[in-house]
């Protein structure tokens, strides 16, 4: 695996790959890399012929100075890790690399931003991500960009972006990796003391409930989202956010009568931590026997909605 630190030697590194019709991955990462940043490497080795990790702690994308300061960094272990997992390319830009003296683009979605993580974070936050995001698709030029479920709402803003920009590349999400016992792995998770990883259960517990009630034919939002925060009261945490959502324009559902998205927040101590879970109605029994014809609603909890853009970034990679 190659290590790099600037656009100038990514780009030509990447050339001759490219000139040969080389599929390229890239896998964003702001480092501290665990098994839910490995999952996407390893993803992207499947899918790609040549891998890129990006390693960059974005600051503009941050909104508490402690938050930022605090977040771990150790280079020589992700750059271990990340080639174990398969990749080619260590792309670790430093901050000038990327924010050059001078610099003063920004690449804005609006609307979806103000939901969710934007309303407690500031729409600097999603700023931050669409503007980094923007910058690491033009340096790498990737076929694929790999994106974990666990960071949903970054998720729906970047496919957005690359719809609304004519970026061409495709946004493949990847599932969220869970320790044991369901916490949603995190760089920040390394600031848990052993009684706030206890305590961080809440968040999965709660989305757990939510998830079993509407697995018994619950659908009203309202009892959705009691039953979660009746799980949470025992640990002791209140969240933040939670929402019952539509999985494309975030807005709040009364009910659940589609494939939803169920998010939520919570500060444990001082981490703050998110997760969501895909929440989608019981079928009536007598819709069972439909739903038995159709193997793919049983496969996949939520079937993936493809957005439209995305379909044809897929038949203009098959036409390729
Ligand atoms: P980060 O380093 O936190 O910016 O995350 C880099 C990428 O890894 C993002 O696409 C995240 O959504 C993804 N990611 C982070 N945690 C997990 C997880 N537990 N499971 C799957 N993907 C994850």
């Amino acid at each position: 695996m190659k290590r790099i630190t600037t656009v100038k030697e990514l780009r030509c590194e990447l050339e001759p790959a490219r000139r040969n019709g080389l599929r390229i991955g890239l896998v964003p990462t702001m480092g501290a890399l665990h098994d839910g940043h490995l999952s996407l490497i390893r993803r992207a080795r499947q899918a790609c012929e040549l891998v890129v990790v990006s390693l960059f702690v974005n600051p503009m994308q941050f909104n508490e100075p402690t938050d930022l300061e605090g977040y771990p960094r150790q280079q020589e272990r992700d750059s271990r890790l990340a080639h174990e997992a398969g990749a080619d390319i260590l792309f670790a830009p430093t901050l000038e690399e990327v924010y050059p003296a001078g610099f003063a683009t920004s690449v804005e979605v609006l609307g979806i931003t103000d939901r969710l993580e934007g309303a407690v974070r500031g729409n600097g936050h999603f700023r931050g991500v669409t503007t980094v995001v923007t910058k690491l698709l033009n340096m790498t030029l990737p076929d694929v960009a790999f994106f974990g479920q666990k960071d949903a709402q970054q998720v729906v803003v970047i496919k957005r972006l690359v719809e609304d920009l004519n970026l061409p590349v495709q946004i493949e999400t990847c599932p969220t990796v869970r320790e044991t016992g369901g916490l949603a792995m995190s760089s920040r998770n390394a600031h848990l003391s052993p009684d706030e990883r206890a305590q961080a259960l809440a968040l999965f517990c709660a989305l757990e409930a939510a998830r079993e009630l509407a697995g018994n034919g619950e659908r009203r939002s309202e009892r959705l989202l009691a039953g979660a925060r009746g799980a949470m009261a025992p640990f002791g945490l209140e969240p933040e956010y939670l929402a019952l959502v539509d999985p494309e324009t975030l807005e709040d559902l009364a009910e659940l009568t589609a494939p939803a998205l169920l998010a939520i927040a919570a500060r444990v101590g001082a981490t703050r931590l998110i997760d969501n879970v895909r929440l989608e109605p019981a079928v009536p029994p007598a819709d069972l026997s439909q739903a038995n014809r159709s193997p793919q609603l049983q496969a996949d909890p939520l079937p993936h909605r493809e957005h439209p853009g995305e379909a044809r970034q897929k038949a203009a990679l098959i036409a390729q």
